[in-house]
């Protein structure tokens, strides 16, 4: 079994801990997704003895990529690899990008898992953080994800300066009375 990896290296603002590689710049995002396909097609016998099972895409925020550019690279991953009947299929959103409207595409579309970037319930660690989604957002863009998505994942991160236990705990009552799946809980680290 394999699973691919895509980053996606394009954010609409910039967090204040991140160490990620991105641009907030939009500008070559249809250049960097034919550059991807190449590369995809270029190394497609590095994994000629196996199926993949999972496609990820990562980043940055793959949420920024409109649905053609994320069925153009899925397109390029199933023409150059073996890939399993029902893959796995992951796309990392951030809460702002998750509209009614962009969640009904991706339904449409061969995406049938969400990891959507939350990190926190309450507004003050997301502005800290200089998140581009606010706590309402937070909250309403899952629930909107659910009626589109079973498998749907959350990041939340810890040790935000004066975030204390209690605050922590909320977070993951919040995940749990929502009944996410799959949690991802990170330190931050700046
Ligand atoms: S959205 Fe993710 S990748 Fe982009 S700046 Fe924020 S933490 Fe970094």
């Amino acid at each position: 079994m394999s699973g691919i990896y895509i980053h996606i290296p394009f954010c609409k603002q910039a967090c204040h801990y991140c160490d990620f590689h991105f641009s907030t710049n939009m500008k070559y995002k249809e250049d960097m997704v034919a550059a991807l396909c190449e590369e995809i097609r270029l190394r497609k016998n590095e994994y000629i003895k196996t199926t993949v099972e999972t496609i990820y895409f990562g980043g940055g925020t793959p949420s920024v990529l409109e649905l053609p550019q994320i069925n153009q690279i899925i397109d390029a991953v199933c023409q150059h690899y073996q890939v399993a009947e029902n893959p796995e299929i992951t796309l990392e959103a951030n809460p702002d990008d998750l509209t009614t409207e962009k969640l009904a595409q991706l339904n449409d579309s061969p995406v049938n898992r969400l990891s959507i970037g939350v990190q926190s319930f309450f507004e003050e660690d997301l502005k800290l953080m200089n998140r581009a989604h606010n706590a309402q957002e937070a909250l309403a863009c899952i629930v909107q994800a659910q009626t589109y998505f079973d498998n749907i994942s959350i990041d939340l991160i810890y040790g935000i300066p004066d975030m204390t236990a209690d605050r922590w705990r909320e977070n993951i009552y919040k995940a749990i009375e929502l009944k996410i799946p799959h949690i991802s809980s990170y330190a931050l680290t700046v």
